[in-house]
């Protein structure tokens, strides 16, 4: 009876049911906005250390009538607990793709490649593999410059599947990298079997890298594992020159953070080519 209590309590609770008819209310919202094209993408530059760009990642924002520019730290987590995330995954990829086509009509931006964030939902749908080789096809992307980014999370559940379907995709030409490595349910035994191009260290370690010799070790460790399992290491997040050249010294690939480019709208990215 006591615990029975305590439920009827929590179910009651004032606050977690205005939490929840807010997480109800920016569902439905997010609805209107995929019907209404609320959405954009915005793109940052992923650099090579000798200063030239290798490519962009794409990162989804929303472009509310009312609040403006909402961040996807706000609404993804929303849309992977509902099944928002297919349809927003689906635009996603494609806005993407097109993107990526029409950037290589120009010798300026021909040589880039396009990150596109995955979310574990929208891979571990049984025709993941279809939608995107049929976006390609749709929009004229060249496969080999597109880049899917994951999460350790996504890749650990169910590993035979996602391995196969990694292949399938791989043959086509399309590359992986694995998101904030480093921050997830880390097993180390699962990397190698993992067909991996990319490892993206999270911004948490780069940041600690200049702080405390426990970061550093991580970013070096990181580094080490790279390249004895043949893949490139990218920084994430690297907002000071010393953050920079700790990890050139270090021996990352590339990096991208807030030192070079924040995200932007593909009309001042190309204002920012222009002028390199
Ligand atoms: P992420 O994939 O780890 O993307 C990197 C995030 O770090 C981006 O945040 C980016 O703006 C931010 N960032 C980049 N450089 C710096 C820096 O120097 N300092 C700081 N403080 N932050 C930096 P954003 O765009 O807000 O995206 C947040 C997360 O939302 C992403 O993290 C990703 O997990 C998710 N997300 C964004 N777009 C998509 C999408 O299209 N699909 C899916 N599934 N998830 C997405
Ligand atoms: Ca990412
Ligand atoms: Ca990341
Ligand atoms: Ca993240």
């Amino acid at each position: 009876a006591k615990a029975a209590g305590r439920n009827n309590v929590s179910f009651f609770d004032p606050a977690m049911q205005a939490r929840v008819s807010a997480r109800a209310a920016l569902e439905a919202d997010m609805r209107r906005a995929l019907v209404n094209d609320e959405f954009v993408l915005y793109y940052q530059p992923l650099m090579n250390m000798d200063g030239t760009m290798a490519g962009t990642e794409a990162l989804v924002r929303w472009k509310h009538p009312q609040r403006g520019l909402v961040s996807p730290a706000e609404f993804i987590p929303v849309a992977e607990d509902s099944n928002l995330i297919l349809p927003l995954g689906r635009w996603v990829m494609h806005e993407a793709c097109r993107q990526l086509a029409q950037w290589a009509n120009d010798k300026r931006t021909a040589k880039l490649a396009m990150a596109v964030n995955v979310s574990a939902q929208q891979f571990h749908r049984p025709d993941f593999v279809e939608q995107v080789l049929e976006v390609l096809a749709a929009t004229g992307a060249r496969a080999d410059k597109l880049r899917l980014e994951m999460t350790e999370s996504l890749l650990l559940k169910d590993i035979e599947g996602t391995v196969e379907k990694m292949q399938r995709l791989r043959a086509a030409g399309i590359t992986f990298a694995l998101d904030d490595f480093g921050t997830g349910y880390s097993s180390l035994s699962y990397l190698h079997r993992l067909p991996l191009d990319q490892l993206k260290i999270d911004r948490s370690f780069i940041w600690a890298a200049v702080k405390e010799d426990s970061g550093a070790a991580i970013v070096r460790i990181i580094v080490a594992l790279g390249k004895a399992l043949n893949m490139s290491v990218v920084a994430e997040g690297v907002e000071t020159l010393e953050q920079l050249n700790f990890v050139i010294a270090e021996g990352c690939q590339s990096y991208q953070g807030y030192l070079f480019s924040k995200p932007l709208p593909e009309p001042e990215l190309l204002t920012l080519i222009a002028g390199l």
